[in-house]
């Protein structure tokens, strides 16, 4: 299979293309270096009804067909690992490093999830009764991803669909569509036809699969805006949705930190994938006895550390935004700062003349705890610094948002760092480290960063219904 090129969709077991097709761009250079299908709404019934056809064969398999079949799809995606890592790199940007990451983090993933079970729980068992309860697959999954992670969110989704025994049509992001849609060939010569199918388009291929009768789930991977939308969408079918939204992580720093030693681990928690990263520090509180100190170690370290350009030079650490329209967004906060007159302790000025989408790395010293920048989520290499003194005050800081995707918190004083982590409203928290997965660590959000979770049995049950069977022994 060529990876870089002939971009095909994935429909019951055949490559689909369309007449009209969609650009896709290097972020790096703002130039078009492919085309994709734009999948028509009879394209998507046509991959439904497959989909469903196929469910009834693949729900029938056993757990250990299902996992040999995942494991070979593994070792397919490790054959073409170094293809997948170049082009995950073109078209979203991000390093080699982060590309490796991913392609090869998405290859164990699989491998963990494959040996995962959900046994029937016996409730009862007597002379008399038998009450059972067992896992069923859901039926066809709609996998709808975004354009940060594309390949790990979309393995995230088809693992734990397929080894539930439910089939799977995955939607990537219209900004990332090269690697989905790889993936999925890719899959064909795992898997019997129809039970992993790939459809490319643009947001309103997203508002089919969610409003569409014979799709079972949703598992949903992007903004709180859209997931509002999914879950609006999903409501007229009562479809199962599992929902991982946005987030406005904190980090509380104690006062008894190293300065220095602790600096490079906060900035990669907060620009790692240049920020574009759900669970990014987005706020960085810093006990006013360290402040300056933590915040010039930061400066010193990025000063001398860190390379922005095209992820695809061997010496870069941070690429550029992914797409135009996140661009704009994050060229938005910058200028709000400015017209603020909030101070930058580093950046600050994005040269708009860039070969790409390149934004500087960029430290505001201690903006209001009520300006855009804390508030929200800028997805973009911008980060607030914040005081504090008081540990109910920052706790309570750290708590005001309608997020609760993760936090960490950092020091030597091991009870201290327990006693705050455990009253932090998050659905990950990390305490001296960050960004800890795995695929037996239940993920997700609380409050508006998400419904469900992903990762770990209970992720796996989220592509199931629970069916109880109860039998009257004693009876006729
Ligand atoms: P997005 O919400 O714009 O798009 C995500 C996906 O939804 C894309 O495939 C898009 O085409 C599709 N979509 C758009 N409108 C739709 C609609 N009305 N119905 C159905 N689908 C629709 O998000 P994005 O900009 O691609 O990603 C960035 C966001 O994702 C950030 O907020 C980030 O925090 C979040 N995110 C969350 C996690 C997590 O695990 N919690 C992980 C990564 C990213």
């Amino acid at each position: 299979m060529k990876v870089d090129g002939d971009f095909v969709m994935s429909i019951n077991g055949e490559a689909v293309t369309t007449e009209h097709t969609q650009p896709v761009y290097n972020p790096a250079t703002r130039s078009v270096f492919a085309r994709v299908p734009d999948a028509s709404r009879e394209q998507l019934d046509q991959t439904v009804g497959a989909a469903r056809v196929a469910f009834k064969t693949w729900s029938a398999t056993s757990a250990e067909e299902r996992q040999a079949a995942l494991e070979s799809y593994a070792d397919l995606i490790a054959a073409h690992a170094e293809d997948l890592v170049a082009l995950l790199t073109r078209e979203q940007g991000k390093p080699r490093a982060g590309s490796e990451w991913e392609v090869f983090g998405s290859v164990d993933w699989l491998r963990a999830v494959a040996s995962q079970r959900l046994p029937d729980e016996v409730i009862e068992d007597t002379d008399d009764r038998r009450v059972v309860t067992r896992f069923t697959p859901v039926g066809v999954v709609g996998a709808i991803v975004p354009w940060n992670f594309p390949i790990l969110l979309a393995i995230w989704k088809i693992a734990p669909a397929l080894m539930s025994g439910c089939t799977v049509i995955l939607k990537p992001s219209p900004y990332t569509p090269l690697c989905d849609l790889k993936l999925a060939e890719l899959a064909q010569q795992a898997f019997p036809p129809g039970v992993v199918n790939a459809l490319s388009g643009g947001d309103d291929l997203g508002i089919w699969m969610t409003t569409h009768p014979d799709i079972n789930k949703i598992a949903f991977t992007g903004s709180t805006e859209t997931g509002r939308h999914v879950m609006k969408s999903a409501s007229e079918t009562i479809k199962r949705i599992t929902l991982e939204l946005g987030g406005n992580d904190p980090a509380i720093v104690l006062p008894d930190v190293d300065a220095k030693a602790l600096a490079p681990q906060l900035f990669w928690a907060a620009f790692q994938n240049n920020a574009q990263f759900c669970n990014a520090t987005k706020r960085l509180y810093i006990h006013e006895d360290v402040y300056d100190e933590v915040r010039d170690a930061l400066v010193d370290f990025i000063a001398q550390e860190v390379v922005v350009g095209d992820g695809a030079e061997a010496d870069t650490h941070l690429g550029p935004i992914q797409n135009s329209m996140q661009y704009g967004k994050v060229q938005a906060y910058f200028a709000d700062c400015h017209v603020n007159g909030y101070t930058f302790a580093v950046g600050g000025d994005i040269d708009e003349t860039a070969a790409g989408w390149f934004v500087p790395v960029s430290l505001v010293d201690n903006p209001p705890e009520d300006s855009r920048i804390v508030r929200e989520e800028p997805f973009g290499p911008i980060l607030p610094l914040l005081r504090w003194s008081d540990e109910a005050d920052v706790i309570a800081r750290a708590n005001d948002t309608i997020y609760g995707l993760g936090a960490s918190v950092w020091g030597k004083d091991q009870a201290a760092l327990q006693r705050i982590g455990s009253q932090l409203e998050a659905g990950t928290v990390w305490l001296n480290e960050v960004h800890q997965y795995s695929p037996f660590q239940a993920f997700g959000g609380h409050k508006q960063s998400g419904l469900g979770c992903e990762n770990s049995l209970h992720g796996l049950m989220e592509y199931t219904n629970w069916q109880t069977i109860t039998m009257n022994k004693s009876a006729a």
